[in-house]
């Protein structure tokens, strides 16, 4: 692809503020990094004017908005709309507090109900709220008559892409694999939740009666057409933007439990097919769920190809608890003694495997037994000697909408007992 043109243009007419400033094709960041600044990666466009910084992707979608007015919470904090659709706002929240209990400087602030038990209400603000419905308005205002027509022609292809479009592309997005990505893996921080999602196998193999977001699907493993397929179309649907992604998402609840070869043969025919060779994002990374059954069963030589393979690959394991008093609670199928099993295997992977992490979620709520975190202490704490660098283990809330102080001081403690990175699992869509 061509895109070695890079044009700035600065327009002013009589009236006050209506300077306006076009940045065509600007080369952000090629290296997804965990910095206390708003960073912004891969290739896109800027239109600036007095009030607002909008950001396009490379087929004219609107991606990111900022407002300068001194209405905006925080001038660092930004807008971001996601291929599902959604708008998320990214607050600092303080900072610190947010990467101790996320691993990241920004909070994502969602307009959908889920566990987070950090953030405030900003959509309710009547800058954020008015600038997520009427940024269109704003667009259609501009000038395309006077100027040069690259930006001219640059102009209106953003108008065409209108919040109508946006949203029949979203619903394009979830049509092809059948349904909306409903949760995506916490380790999805890494790539900014920025993943292109295919799904190999519907359904999961338990249906936990705490679980807010299983489905009522048979577990079920796509033909190798029906992969195919998607891909092909998720090619198309991304277009001239793909060279912004680096990253897939193999859905959907549990992946892991499919055949080896088809997850290996669908890795290598995403990376071809989506040409990750010649991304602008560096590194590929490849991420799915798991359960304590797939992953028992997955064999060495599954991750020595795994391993070979040019992805750094996540693979998040629900383990919810080390007890089973609180195993049998939650109506989770598994046993205390697969779970410990479950827990020993996973260092044994992480710490065999350069190019593979594996992750484990645990539930953290009031109300679970105290035996639920003795039991995880011995999981997270008494099991190694030594702090670990590599297998984060994310604690999960049970409640959802209930933001709590309390929650979250109890989630610091548990942390600094942990001998493993332990992050807060904030559970979000595509
Ligand atoms: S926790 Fe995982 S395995 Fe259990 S119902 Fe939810 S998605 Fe399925």
């Amino acid at each position: 692809m061509d895109i070695n043109y890079h044009k700035t243009l600065t327009f002013k007419n009589r009236k006050p503020c209506r300077e306006l400033s076009i940045e065509l094709n600007i080369r952000g960041a090629s290296e997804y990094t965990k910095v206390s600044f708003p960073v912004k990666y891969g290739l896109f466009s800027k239109l600036e004017t007095c009030d607002y910084i909008f950001e396009f992707n490379l087929i004219h979608e609107i991606r990111h908005i900022k407002s300068k007015k001194k209405s905006w919470l925080n001038p660092s904090e930004w807008l971001k709309r996601t291929m599902g659709n959604d708008w998320v706002y990214y607050s600092t929240g303080g900072y610190s507090g947010v990467f101790e209990a996320l691993g990241e400087y920004y909070l994502p602030n969602l307009m959908y109900p889920t566990n987070s038990l950090l953030g405030g209400r900003p959509f309710e603000e009547n800058e954020i709220n008015g600038i997520v419905k009427n940024w269109h308005e704003i667009i259609l205002q501009l000038p395309v008559t006077g100027i040069p027509v690259e930006f001219s022609q640059w102009i209106q292809s953003i108008q065409q892409q209108t919040p109508e479009k946006l949203q029949e592309k979203s619903q394009s997005l979830f049509d092809i694999s059948g349904s909306r990505v409903t949760v995506m893996p916490p380790d999805a921080r890494h790539v900014d939740y920025n993943i292109i999602p295919i799904t190999i196998c519907d359904g999961c193999l338990y249906k936990c009666q705490f679980c807010k977001i299983k489905n009522k699907k048979k577990f079920l493993i796509r033909s190798k057409q029906d992969i195919d397929n998607q891909i092909t179309q998720l090619r198309q649907l991304y277009s001239q933007d793909i060279v912004n992604f680096n990253a897939i998402f193999l859905g959907e609840h549990d992946a892991l439990n499919a055949p080896c070869e088809l997850i290996l043969n669908t890795v290598q025919k995403a990376f071809d097919g989506f040409e990750f060779q010649s991304s602008y994002m560096k590194e590929n990374f490849l991420f799915m769920f798991g359960s304590v059954d797939s992953f028992l069963n997955a064999g060495k030589l599954f991750f020595e190809r795994l391993n070979g393979l040019p992805f750094q690959t996540f693979i998040n394991i629900g383990l919810e608890s080390y007890d089973q008093a609180t195993l049998d609670l939650l109506g989770k199928p598994v046993t205390k003694k697969q779970v410990g099993q479950a827990f020993e295997k996973i260092q044994t992977i992480n710490d065999t495997f350069s190019n593979i992490e594996i992750t484990c979620n645990f539930v953290m709520d009031e109300t679970l037994p105290d035996s639920h975190y003795e039991s995880l202490m011995t999981l997270i704490r008494k099991s190694v000697n030594r702090t670990k660098p590599k297998g984060c283990i994310y604690l999960s809330p049970l409640k959802f909408n209930s933001p709590s102080r309390q929650g979250l001081y109890d989630f610091y403690k548990l942390k600094s007992l942990s001998r493993f990175p332990t992050f807060l699992y904030m559970i979000q869509r595509l």
